[in-house]
């Protein structure tokens, strides 16, 4: 009961108005205790005696509060009501029904992971486009933050164009995998999301627009790490241009060609990569090849064969 009359004193306190505890804990009793009023009840009946009293509009005292408007790199705790202020950088394919749009938010500070559940029914947002998040709640899940768009939140544009902050990271190791979806695929002319057999998750059979990238794993020997190149650095690691890679797949009258020739090119060698950090993946910038380990290698073969010689 102390408890309802601490929060009750500290509303009335945020509106400027000096309410004795004494007071509302006496009328709280006085209904809970002597009149056997359920506790919401009176805890309605206390304010509303107080508001009264104050000539203060009951909407006034109930108005939702906005909730504080966070950086996405200040996000560090689970169940906490914020408000972003963000640019929707990338849109996901959804995989399940009762979510409505998935993907990256960013801000200043950097990105954080999104879902906008069906049952919210909030507008669709765009790729590329700034909005204020209003009322978005936080969790976590396997170490890493998101935030969930629920029917309490709002979504607002905005005109400006938020600039997402990048954290550049670097990686070397080998290239041990190149994920379906690389090569040449096609992407939707509405929402530029990859088509799959020649459907986009949002807008359906639609005429799709040629494009080039890899979606590869590269191990280190202590982690794996997802990357992605887009269709410049593509081109420009494979030496396949765009151009190339349609005209390979014509002739052969398969996509895979493309994915196969990348594939020999890239598996098993030796990268180093930098590019922003994006949830799993580092969308690469620059990628070069890494001679290191191969001189390592030679240098053990060479240790090994020395001894050899020796002996000979
Ligand atoms: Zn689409």
């Amino acid at each position: 009961m102390s408890d309802i009359a601490t929060k009750i004193v500290a509303r009335f306190s945020e509106l400027g108005i000096k309410v004795q505890p004494e007071e509302v804990e006496t009328k709280l009793d006085q209904l809970i205790n002597k009149f056997k009023v359920p506790p919401e009840e009176a805890r309605r009946n206390v304010i509303n005696h107080f508001l009264k009293q104050n000539n203060i509009p009951r909407t006034e005292f109930f108005e939702k509060r906005e909730t504080s408007q966070v950086k996405a790199s200040e996000i560090k705790e689970d169940g906490r009501w914020v408000t972003l202020r963000g640019k929707v950088v990338q849109l996901w394919e959804t995989n399940h029904e009762s979510v409505s749009q998935t993907g990256l938010l960013g801000d200043e500070s950097g990105t954080i992971k999104f879902t906008k559940w069906t049952k919210a029914g909030l507008p669709q947002v765009e790729e590329g486009k700034s909005y204020l998040f209003k009322n978005v709640v936080t969790s976590e899940y396997q170490g890493q933050f998101r935030v969930s768009l629920t029917k309490t939140s709002e979504i607002v544009p905005i005109d400006e164009d938020v600039e997402v902050g990048r954290t550049l990271v670097e990686y070397s190791g080998a290239i041990v995998d190149i994920q379906s979806g690389s090569g040449l695929i096609k992407r939707c002319p509405e929402c530029n999301r990859a088509l799959v057999k020649g459907a986009c998750g949002e807008h359906g059979k639609v005429e799709g627009i040629y494009d080039l990238r890899v979606k590869a794993v590269m191990d280190d020997g202590e982690k794996v790490q997802d990357i992605l190149l887009n269709r410049e650095v593509t081109e420009a690691l494979v030496g396949i241009t765009l151009e190339q890679a349609k005209d390979m797949a014509t002739e052969a009258l398969d996509q895979a060609v493309v994915l196969d020739a990348i594939k020999s090119k890239l598996v098993g060698r030796y990268f180093i990569v930098s590019g922003a950090k994006l949830d799993r993946f580092i969308l690469v910038d620059t990628i070069r090849q890494d001679t290191t380990p191969i001189d390592q290698d030679i240098m053990k073969l060479l240790s090994i064969a020395a001894p050899l010689a020796q002996e000979a």
